[in-house]
C-alpha cells in the first residue's frame, strides 16, 4: 500500500484491508505432473502473484538425468514462459555442452521461484519458502541423477541454508528426495557469470565436479 493511501485511511480512522492469502502449497499432496503445472499456474501463495505476467514452471525432459535449478525468472523468462533464455541461457547451453550434456534431451531446468520478482529484485525468504514445495515435488517427479544448483536462492530452497554460493560450491551436497539421496552441486548463476567473467573458472571447476559426480555416483533408483 502506498503512503498516501495509508494516510487517507488513517485520517478516516479505518484500518488497512488485509487480503488473506491462500495457505502455501501442501508438499505432502502427491500431485501428478499435470496437476502440479495447473496448481503452479494458478498459485497465489505469495505476493509475487500480484505482479507476474505468467508463472514459469520449467522446461525440458521429464524424467531427466540432470535437473538444473536457478533462482527466479527474469523478464525474458517471464515473457517466454521458459527458464534460462537469452544470453544467460546461451551461456548455460555452452557450459552444459562442454561437459557433454545436451539440454534438449538430458536436462530439466526450472527456478526456485515460479514467478518473477518486481524489477528483478532478490527473492525474499518467505517467497522462497512458499514456493519450495513446488520445487520439491518437481524433483520427486523428474527423478534426476544429479541436481545442479545455479545461485544462492536455489541453494537456500533445496538445502535449507542461507549460506553463500562461495561457501557452498566446490563440494558435493546431498538432497534427500522422496526416492532417495541425490547428489547436488552448487555453482554461480549464468547471469552472474556474464557480469563477473573471472568467476567463469570457478564455474567450470564446479561443472567438472558435477560431471565426475554424475559418472561415479552409485545409481540406486
Ligand atoms: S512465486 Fe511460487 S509461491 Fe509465489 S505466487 Fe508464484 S508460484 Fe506461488
Amino acid at each position: 500500500m502506498d503512503a498516501h493511501r495509508r494516510r487517507a485511511w488513517e485520517a478516516l480512522e479505518i484500518g488497512p484491508l488485509w487480503r488473506l492469502r491462500p495457505p502455501p502449497p501442501d508438499s505432502s499432496e502427491p500431485l501428478t505432473w499435470t496437476q502440479l503445472q495447473q496448481t503452479v499456474s494458478g498459485c497465489k501463495a505469495c505476493v509475487l502473484a500480484d505482479s507476474r505476467q505468467q508463472t514459469v514452471f520449467g522446461a525440458g525432459a521429464q524424467p531427466a538425468a540432470w535437473m538444473l535449478v536457478g533462482e527466479a525468472p527474469d523478464q525474458h523468462e517471464e515473457s517466454s514462459g521458459e527458464p534460462f533464455v537469452g544470453l544467460a541461457g546461451q551461456l548455460l547451453d555452452q557450459m552444459l555442452a562442454a561437459i557433454g550434456v545436451n539440454r534438449s534431451t538430458d536436462v530439466f531446468v526450472t527456478n526456485a521461484l515460479k514467478c518473477a520478482t518486481p524489477a528483478n529484485r532478490d527473492p525474499l525468504v518467505e517467497e522462497v519458502s512458499r514456493c519450495a514445495p513446488y520445487l520439491k515435488r518437481q524433483v520427486d517427479l523428474v527423478q534426476p541423477r544429479l541436481i545442479l544448483v545455479l545461485g544462492q536462492f536455489a541453494a537456500h530452497s533445496l538445502l535449507g541454508t542461507d549460506a553463500s554460493v562461495v561457501s557452498l560450491r566446490g563440494v558435493v551436497h546431498t538432497y534427500a528426495s522422496a526416492a532417495g539421496p541425490i547428489p547436488l552441486v552448487v555453482t554461480h548463476h549464468p547471469a552472474y557469470l556474464l557480469r563477473n567473467l573471472p568467476e567463469k573458472a570457478h564455474s567450470w571447476s564446479d561443472l567438472r565436479l558435477a560431471r565426475r559426480t554424475f559418472d561415479t555416483y552409485p545409481v540406486t533408483r
